[in-house]
């Protein structure tokens, strides 16, 4: 059985999903068109936001709003003016890179890497916001910086760069969010799918969008293993995250670019928001602490 279509948003690159637990919303967005979505469950309401640019990634903001990682670099985001306010772009140097995916860490970093737009090998980054509004460059020689997930102690971080088709684990150092001693604990297959989006359940184990692959899969980053399957009636999906008042709910966002009409036409839900309840409860995503 297919998860449930929460929201047919026809989204041309849904990407980004994350659960505000505080306010019980979903916050995705629209990369391309550079929109900001908050989705109210309770009502099944969505608010878009224009953002004016293209949007890679929003996470929850201790203070308030939230923040967003730009096609020109970090910025704060008030959800009831629509303020937008910059705070640092760690590659002004680089027009042809825009920001994509990120997560914030159990201590309230923000962290989120790059692509490039035309794809170029090893032109992308991995940066650290810090609390205190500074920025690191924390990975270069990246290709497509996508999903972030740190282990259930804070003593690990997984992270995938796309055409690696692997994630990667890091020894964490929560206090001074270094990352060390990378080595490869999960490969997807080539014919699966391009592991995208990632979040972790409250077992430890990584829930994986695979773009091309037309569903999430969870894995155990302690032997590699693929545990399970969730079908989704759209190809190319993109991120995934654990919600609602228990955290039992898994929402799924979607893509529609680059499909032809055909492709389409098979699937005509591509781009939706989806949902559903794999049986197992998520962990609350970690708010910036700046
Ligand atoms: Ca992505």
């Amino acid at each position: 059985m297919y998860p449930e279509l929460v929201l047919d948003a026809r989204a041309r690159l849904g990407e980004g999903a994350i659960w505000d637990s505080r306010r019980q919303r979903l916050y995705w967005v629209d990369i391309e068109p550079g929109r900001l979505h908050v989705f109210d469950p309770g009502t099944g309401a969505d608010v878009e936001f224009e953002v004016g640019e293209m949007v890679g990634t929003v996470v929850p903001r201790k203070n308030g709003g939230v923040m967003l990682a730009l096609q020109q670099g970090f910025a704060a985001f008030d959800l009831q003016t629509g303020e937008l306010s910059r705070r640092c772009d760690p590659e002004a140097h680089l027009p042809r890179n825009r920001f994509n995916d990120g997560k914030c860490d159990p201590a309230g970093r923000f962290w989120a890497g790059t692509i490039s737009l035309d794809r170029e090998p090893g032109a992308a980054s991995l940066y650290c916001m810090d609390i205190d509004g500074s920025v690191r460059t924390m990975l270069q020689g990246v290709t497509n910086s996508n999903g972030l997930a740190w282990s259930l102690d804070g003593t690990a971080m997984y992270y995938i760069d796309t055409p690696t088709r692997c994630v990667t684990q890091f020894d964490y150092d929560l206090r001074s969010g270094r990352i060390a001693n990378p080595r490869s604990v999960i490969t997807v297959p080539a014919d699966e799918g391009k592991p995208d989006g990632m979040t972790i359940d409250s077992e430890g184990m990584l829930w994986i969008a695979l773009w091309g692959g037309g569903c999430v899969g969870r894995w155990d980053p302690r032997t590699g293993t693929r545990l399970a399957t969730v079908r989704v009636p759209a190809t190319r999906v993109t991120s995934c995250a654990f919600g609602g008042e228990s955290l039992d709910d898994l929402y799924i966002t979607t893509a529609r670019t680059g499909l032809s009409d055909s492709e389409l036409a098979d699937q005509p839900h591509a781009g939706g928001l989806f949902r559903t309840r794999p049986g197992v409860t998520g962990v609350a995503a970690f708010e910036f602490a700046g």
